[in-house]
């Protein structure tokens, strides 16, 4: 059965947060003052196994959904997390991918493929280790990361897409070295503007460094020219450079919203469904799992949720949602 919410928009691309820990502390998602060494992560068994996982995700699918995308926290950090990979490539019809800082990627590329993953998306906000080491707080260098990408290119985990989150004042001076850099290399960059997720990174709008800025910014050296979207509701707006030697993306998240034809829904690692990245409340689905419900029981309840949904965040930002209690970013993933 299709789902379809209040706003008539579809369900049709999931993603699932594995776990809720990273060996990174991103200055805009983990602060290491709120995520120190007193930070209560989940216990093992509060995250869902991956039984558990596999069998939300097929009734997920059975819903219309047809993109799956694992995230975190660092989901290369969950223990034999390949294993969740090849179990979840036995779903028939599905776009499996996944969103990763790369730390473990060169250890890990062989074993993705083997399990069945086709294809990944790497974070990576400079190429200068200085202002790298300033972002992700654990002096955890470029070159290891960029070698974590070669290695998926390598075992033809292809197209691979490197996600860059540009916030004012740390790293726009990054953006035109890192186009240089990924289109010479022929991997997709997109920037993503800095998002005001969860309540413990302190964002102000000034900190945001508009898609337009970047667009520009890029154009005045190497000529751009818009591309259409791949299909409805894609998140990146992309970009193609005039000369033919590739395409940017830019993800607007903050000054040109796409709430109206957003189709995602998010899964913690402790199993609630989120039907925003900004929501405030989950639906719990670990309780239904653990307490014998059927797996028809389960699909009407995510029918429910879906057809009473209305989120639209991005498009209501203010200076009143922002400071919200919202869910955070490394709870159920980007
Ligand atoms: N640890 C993995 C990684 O960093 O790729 C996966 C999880 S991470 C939460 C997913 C994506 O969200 C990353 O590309 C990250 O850069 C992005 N992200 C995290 N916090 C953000 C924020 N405040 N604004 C915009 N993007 C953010
Ligand atoms: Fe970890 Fe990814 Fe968040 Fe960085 S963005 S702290 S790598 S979950
Ligand atoms: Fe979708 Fe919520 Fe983002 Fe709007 S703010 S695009 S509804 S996740």
């Amino acid at each position: 059965m299709k789902l379809i919410d209040t706003l008539n928009r579809p369900l049709r691309d999931l993603r699932i947060s594995v776990t809720d820990r990273c060996n990174f502390r991103c200055v805009y998602c983990m602060p290491k003052e709120i995520f120190g060494p007193d930070y209560q992560f989940l216990r093992r068994d509060q995250i869902l196994t991956f039984e558990e996982i596999t069998r939300l995700a097929r009734i997920f699918v059975g819903h219309g959904v047809g993109k799956i995308r694992l995230t975190g926290g660092e989901p290369l950090v969950r223990k034999d997390f390949p294993q969740l990979i090849a179990m979840l490539s036995e779903i028939p019809d599905v776009d499996l991918t996944l969103t990763t800082n790369g730390a473990l990627l060169a250890k890990n590329a062989q074993t993705l493929k083997d399990a069945g993953l086709k294809r990944v998306t790497v974070s990576l906000d400079s190429l200068d280790n200085e202002i790298f080491k300033a972002m992700n707080d654990v002096d955890f260098p470029v070159e290891k990361v960029i070698e974590g990408m070669d290695a998926a290119v390598a075992v033809g985990l292809t197209p691979i897409k490197v996600n860059m989150v540009v916030k004012r004042g740390l790293n726009e001076a990054s953006i035109l070295p890192m186009a240089r850099f990924f289109r010479e290399k022929g991997y997709i960059l997109r920037f993503i503007e800095y998002m005001d997720v969860g309540h413990t990174n302190g964002w102000r709008m000034n900190d945001v460094v508009s898609a337009k800025e970047i667009v520009s910014l890029i154009h005045a050296e190497m000529p751009l020219e818009p591309l259409d979207p791949n299909y409805r509701g894609e998140v990146a707006e992309r970009w193609r450079y005039k000369d033919g030697s590739g395409e940017v993306g830019v993800i607007a998240s903050v000054t040109q919203a796409f709430c109206s034809t957003c189709n995602r829904a998010r899964l913690s690692a402790e199993g609630s469904l989120y039907t925003c990245l900004f929501a405030v409340k989950g639906h719990d689905f670990r309780d239904l799992l653990r307490n014998g419900a059927t797996d028809e029981e389960i699909s009407k309840q995510i029918a429910l949720v879906w057809s009473k949904r209305a989120d639209r965040y991005s498009e209501l930002r203010s200076e009143n949602t922002t400071s919200l209690p919202k869910v955070e970013m490394s709870h159920i993933g980007g």
